[in-house]
């Protein structure tokens, strides 16, 4: 039997460009819309938020985007991840199936978020804007951030949701070690933060509503950017990097996957995984891949929302996006995931369901868990509640194939470790994890709020 566990690259083989789907699109996007004028955003309406060259990739249909020298000798400290074979996963669970995982938590703050703050961080510098505000969840987007700032010397602000500050208190302090400032959202520091704190001044906040703090600080000064950690189109093509050394790995490995799959919050690792074997997919040369996103059961965006067009944050003041959604005024349930806890979802996913090149699945939180602790015991690797998503439809899918006898090549998009969520870890042990069920009646409240052209 071959033993071969890791599969590697040397640091000259990382990928000197980053691929972008938009020029494979079987069919274009629907644009990004103006909300008071319903047409197209253009150039001028992003200036205010984000570096030009970013504005520019978010648009671009060329093919290959070449990589900043600068940003990859940054990626030298943890790229090339690693590719794993799950041989003791395979055989804890006594399947057929060839498992595999690309590890994107050696970074340094332990997911695949840095593979964009690190660019994101660079072409504000060299647009010279000294500060970037940003909103993080579980703060795996603000410690990434606060690691892009300190390569560049960029002073960093994150507005953080407030139930994750108070779950995760060693991401803040991650923050400060990289020098940045982090206060919890809703805070006083913004009209839509004082505003929810008049309305609940125990409001758990969400994902959507520190976008809003951190935009309208961002609008309100010149030498300050926004940075988007997830869902726009620049960011997945960032994340390619990731994909593209992964392709290149299964190759070496020998093997082809069956079925890819990864859990979703705004949808930037997987896609960064996924976008370079889908693109198979939509040239006909692998039509029966299949990639399965994975989403938590209480915030189920792509499994039950509606493709329509919405806010990207809770107050209103982004453009519109046409995307699943479960409205942007909704509050997902408190869940451990707070990375998976956004109403929305990456265009790019979006569109790619809509087109039926993509399936999607949503996951209860103990399930998730039990998963982890499976994938932990076998592999070693304690899993981020994000990542134990697909983690947990991995063994689902490995554990058909032991009844059929299929040995399916199943590869996991392994977003990061879990190390700052031991917390989490400690509530499933504890009993102290519950599932939250499907919550209708806030989903169909936040739907009725929809802007109007998405009735069209
Ligand atoms: C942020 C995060 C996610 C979810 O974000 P995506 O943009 O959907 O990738 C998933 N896993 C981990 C470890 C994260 O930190």
């Amino acid at each position: 039997m071959d033993k071969r566990t890791k599969f590697t690259l040397d640091e000259n083989e990382i990928p000197t460009q980053w691929y972008n789907i938009l020029a494979d699109m079987p069919k274009p996007m629907p644009p990004i819309l103006h909300p008071g004028t319903g047409k197209p955003v253009g150039p001028d309406d992003l200036a205010p938020l984000f570096p030009m060259e970013l504005i520019k990739q978010e648009v671009s249909t060329e093919q290959w985007i070449d990589i900043p020298d600068q940003v990859r000798d940054i990626y030298r400290l943890w790229r090339p991840t690693t590719l794993f074979r799950a041989h003791r996963l395979e055989k804890a669970l006594d399947t057929p199936a060839k498992i595999f995982y690309k590890y994107e938590g050696t970074s340094p703050p332990g997911s695949h978020k840095p593979n964009t703050a690190v660019a994101q961080a660079y072409y504000s510098k060299m647009e010279g804007v000294k500060r970037i505000t940003t909103e993080t969840g579980a703060g795996q987007w603000g410690s990434a951030l606060s690691f892009g700032g300190a390569c560049f010397g960029l002073e960093i602000k994150v507005y953080m949701v407030r139930i994750s500050y108070d779950q995760k208190p060693y991401r803040r302090v991650m923050m400060e070690t990289w020098g940045a400032k982090c206060v919890p959202s809703p805070s006083p520091d913004t009209k839509a933060g004082r505003d929810m704190l008049a309305k609940d001044p125990d409001c758990p906040g969400s994902l959507g509503l520190a976008i809003s703090e951190a935009v309208e600080e961002a609008v309100s000064r010149d030498d300050t950017h926004y940075a988007l950690g997830s869902v726009l189109n620049h960011v997945l093509l960032h994340q390619t990097v990731n994909g593209l050394e992964a392709k290149k790995l299964m190759e070496k490995a020998g093997v082809y996957p069956d079925i890819i799959v990864g859990c979703i919050g705004g949808g930037s690792n997987f896609a960064g995984l996924f976008l370079p074997f889908v693109k198979d997919k939509i040239d006909g040369t692998k039509p029966d891949l299949r990639i399965i996103n994975v989403e938590p059961a209480s915030c189920p965006t792509v499994t039950r929302g509606p493709y329509a067009y919405d806010f990207g944050d809770s107050a209103m003041l982004t453009p519109l996006i046409k995307m699943y959604t479960l409205g942007h005024g909704f509050i997902p349930p408190p869940v451990h995931a707070g990375g998976l806890r956004y109403h929305g979802m990456a265009p790019i996913i979006c569109h790619l369901h809509d087109l039926g090149l993509v399936e999607a699945r949503a996951e209860h939180q103990l399930a998730t868990f039990e998963a982890g602790v499976t994938f932990a015991r076998a592999e070693g690797i304690i899993s981020a509640p994000e990542t134990n998503h697909c983690i947990k439809v991995a063994i689902d899918e490995a554990l058909k194939c032991k009844e059929s006898g299929e040995a399916k090549t199943i590869l996991i998009a392994h977003s990061g470790h879990g190390h700052v969520d031991m917390a989490a870890y400690d509530a499933y042990f504890s009993d102290k994890l519950k599932d939250y069920e499907y919550p209708e009646e806030k989903i169909k409240e936040a739907l009725a709020e929809l802007p109007k052209m998405s009735a069209e």
